[in-house]
């Protein structure tokens, strides 16, 4: 059985899958506040950003892969309207779920679809824009969710990757302290999880960098990729244009 990484352990491939899943099942209906006092905030910032790079036009069509509870798919289909069209999609029913649930209370109904990024369940060229929020470093083989995503883009169309990525030297030290030690602690406290926070910090270490990425993401098809650092390197959000 071939191996991977969860987190900072070593496990079967076939029991990353599983794992991720106990990890999300287990934070869903805490996950939006979470995020909020994890990142103080900044997830908002970085997801706007996200969407404003995305430039979308009124009718366009948009996959948004591991969109958890929603926030891009939310605020892409204000930007594409109703001759547009948004998939909300996550391996997780769970945060599917609870995405759904609270984007039906804000009065908009989107199609919900549970799938694998590595496995889509589109035709080639289905789309205008695909995009990936904090969801590939959960994935088990990067690189064919990366080929799976470049299919399902029509030609010209674009992948946008938000992802923690690796922060600026001189931050490095606050930040392994900040993420590896009071992440878990904050997890515990407000969350009673410190493991899937845990978890979460340390697929941050693991998940490759900007120059990394970068590369498997023109191997998988994209002609041009332009890496955005956002928060230092916190996070980089890269965009790729399909061939
Ligand atoms: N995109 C949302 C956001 O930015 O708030 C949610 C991000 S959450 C940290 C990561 C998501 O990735 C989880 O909802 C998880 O279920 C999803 N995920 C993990 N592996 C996946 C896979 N193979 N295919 C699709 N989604 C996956």
């Amino acid at each position: 059985m071939a191996q991977t990484h969860f987190g900072f352990d070593t496990v079967d491939e076939s029991d990353k899958a599983r794992r991720v899943r106990g990890v999300f099942d287990s934070v869903a209906t805490r996950y939006d506040v979470m995020n909020d006092v994890m990142s103080m905030g900044l997830h908002r910032a970085w997801k706007a950003y996200t969407v404003a790079v995305a430039n979308l036009r009124p009718g366009d069509t948009v996959l948004d892969i591991a969109g958890g509870t929603g926030d891009l798919a939310r605020a892409f289909a204000r930007k594409v309207g109703d001759r547009g069209l948004v998939m909300h999609t996550d391996i997780n029913e769970s945060m599917l779920r609870t995405g759904r649930d609270r984007l039906l209370d804000e009065g908009l109904v989107l199609p919900t679809v549970v799938c694998d990024g590595e496995k889509l369940p589109y035709k080639t060229g289905s789309f205008d824009l695909v995009s990936v929020a904090f969801g590939l470093r959960n994935m088990t083989h990067k690189d064919a969710a990366l080929v799976e995503m470049c299919r399902v883009l029509r030609p010209g169309g674009r992948l946008l990757v938000l992802e923690f990525s690796r922060v600026a030297e001189p931050l490095r030290k606050p930040y392994d302290w900040y993420s590896l030690k009071v992440l878990p602690l904050l997890g515990k406290w407000i969350a009673n999880d410190a493991d899937s926070y845990r978890y979460l910090a340390e697929s941050i270490r693991m998940h490759p960098d900007q120059t990394e990425l970068k590369t498997m993401m023109q191997a998988a098809g994209f002609g041009h990729v332009d890496v955005h650092n956002l928060t230092a390197g916190v996070v980089a959000l890269h965009a790729g244009i399909k061939c």
